[in-house]
């Protein structure tokens, strides 16, 4: 499933406030998924960005005393600024408000539902979340309160414009149920079938001009009325290719494309399996081969937010732990199905489990015997029964197929563990074969012993550079560690030095 062309996004946030540690959960899984890909030859397009124009960034910056524009401005920054700490791999970054090629774009997927009779005007009257950005009906409520924000909806009453969502329930349905749109995993393709038999009513996509306060996208043809900020937040996944302006990179990603992968939260499910793909349809487009769903992070048991005091900087997570260590947690200990709960302590002891006891260990061990006992040349890998060498050996051929297999589910902690077993099969070889027993019979003339010890360090070897390989796209920095280490420099591997000394922790949280 790895060959041909990949067109992966992350949802674009808010810029309300700074970026916490719960979307850098989402933009590392769609790295990951970029990164190896790559690694497996297919052509890779990574795209993430800002939804600047919501109605909360406007809210948000009145409450800061800051105009709207530096307020998003200063906040979208620091979402494209987390490229370097989380080491993102991002081909482009769109963001609604400046980005020349989103309004345009906008404009001609509203005008092509027009024209598919999809968009009407309607007298409405209905309750509104800003939090959610959507209409909620009174039974999504809890004792009045949004269940998502805790917030009392207001109550908004004017002349807006609606899509025949329902119109599109039937085959929504079927796409999805045929697996023609896939969502994994599983449990929220059910949600969404649910969602669908439970009946789909059409939606209000527009705002008046004062609503919006003047932010956002006109509706085309009706200046005094915004497009809806969820419409056009969801069009930044084919307007960042230039739908609009008759770019190529369109047809080349999107209409042509092999995959069309989007990543989501699961509290935006509606939104990227219901609404968006219905305005394909509407529209005409193809729609998107899979969305891939993530659960939430909580911090310290509790649910990330802002006015909780619960939010977590990722770059300052990174400035103080590397950033492979954060990688690693967010990869490594978030499960596919479930809530994972963060502290900074969990962090540091899987990073010093994983990284200095296991991989920095074992690569240390292996480069260390190859000094020791061959003068640092690598011996050619050859089968010699009985040293543990070719069950090494055996392993290694699995595993990326089981990668590839892990994250064509979503599920970047199963893809680890089976990463992981190269780990435990070459520590399990080292016990067994006991490389410096052999030596000893070697140097008292032991010509089989010679070779099998050759088979153990070069089965060694290569598996620490399979290791290297398959760990790249989750840890891109520290697979490149040891890759050098595992590079000879005129025939020989460079003198064994630690992989990943133990930085330096500031005792500030
Ligand atoms: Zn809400």
């Amino acid at each position: 499933m790895t060959a041909g062309r990949h067109y992966i996004t992350t949802t674009i946030p808010y810029v309300n406030a700074r970026p916490h540690l719960g979307f850098a959960l989402e933009l590392v899984q769609a790295d990951t998924l970029a990164r190896h890909h790559r690694h497996r030859g297919a052509q890779v397009r990574l795209v993430s960005g800002t939804d600047d124009n919501s109605l909360k960034n406007v809210l948000a910056a009145e409450a800061a005393g800051v105009d709207v524009r530096s307020f998003v401005d200063r906040n979208a920054d620091a979402f494209a600024a987390l490229r370097a700490p989380l080491a993102l791999s991002l081909d482009d970054f769109i963001r609604t408000s400046s980005d020349p090629r989103h309004r345009v774009g906008v404009e001609r997927l509203w005008r092509r539902c027009a024209a598919s009779g999809d968009l009407y005007r309607k007298e409405y009257e209905g309750l509104y979340c800003v939090g959610c950005e959507q209409f909620c009906t009174p039974e999504e409520l809890v004792d009045g309160r949004c269940a998502e924000h805790g917030t009392e909806p207001r109550l908004v009453a004017e002349e807006n414009w609606f899509f025949r969502l329902s119109r599109y329930a039937g085959r929504l349905h079927r796409l999805i149920s045929d697996g023609e749109l896939r969502i994994e995993p599983a449990v929220r393709r059910n949600e969404v079938l649910a969602l669908i038999e439970g009946g789909l009513h059409d939606i209000s996509v527009s705002r008046s001009h004062g609503r919006a306060r003047g932010w956002g996208i006109p509706v085309p043809d009706d200046p005094d009325q915004v497009v809806y900020v969820w419409w056009d937040a969801l069009g930044n996944y084919v307007t960042s290719l230039g739908y609009g302006t008759d770019d190529p990179a369109y047809d080349r990603w999107w209409a042509d494309g092999e995959r069309r992968v989007h990543l989501a939260g699961k509290g935006v499910v509606r939104f990227h399996a219901v609404y968006w793909p219905a305005m394909l349809l509407s529209a005409g487009l193809p729609l998107p081969t899979d969305i891939l769903v993530h659960d939430y992070l909580t911090v310290d048991g509790r649910k990330i937010s802002k006015s909780g005091g619960t939010t977590v900087d990722p770059a300052a997570l990174a400035a103080v732990h590397g950033t492979d260590a954060v990688r690693w947690w967010l990869l490594r200990d978030v499960p596919r199905v479930g809530d994972a709960d963060f502290t900074p302590d969990r962090l540091t002891a899987r990073a010093d489990a994983d990284f200095a006891g296991g991989l920095g260990n074992l690569v240390h061990r292996v480069v260390t015997m190859v000094h020791r006992f061959r003068g640092g040349t690598v011996p050619a890998c050859a089968a010699v029964p009985s040293t543990g060498a070719s069950g090494l050996a055996g392993v290694c051929r699995e595993v990326p197929g089981l990668v590839d297999a892990a994250l064509a589910d979503f599920d970047f902690r199963r893809a680890l563990r089976a990463v992981w077993s190269i780990v435990e099969e070459a520590n399990r070889c080292v016990d067994a074969a006991r490389p410096w027993e052999l030596a000893r019979a070697e140097r008292q003339g032991d010509g089989a012993a010679a070779r099998r010890l050759d088979a153990v360090l070069g089965a060694l070897v290569a598996a620490c550079r399979v290791l290297a390989g398959e760990l790249g796209p989750f840890v891109p920095g520290a697979a490149a560690r040891i890759a050098e280490q595992l590079t000879p420099v005129e025939g020989r591997l460079p003198a064994a030095r630690p992989l990943f000394p133990r930085p330096a922790r500031p005792t500030v949280e």
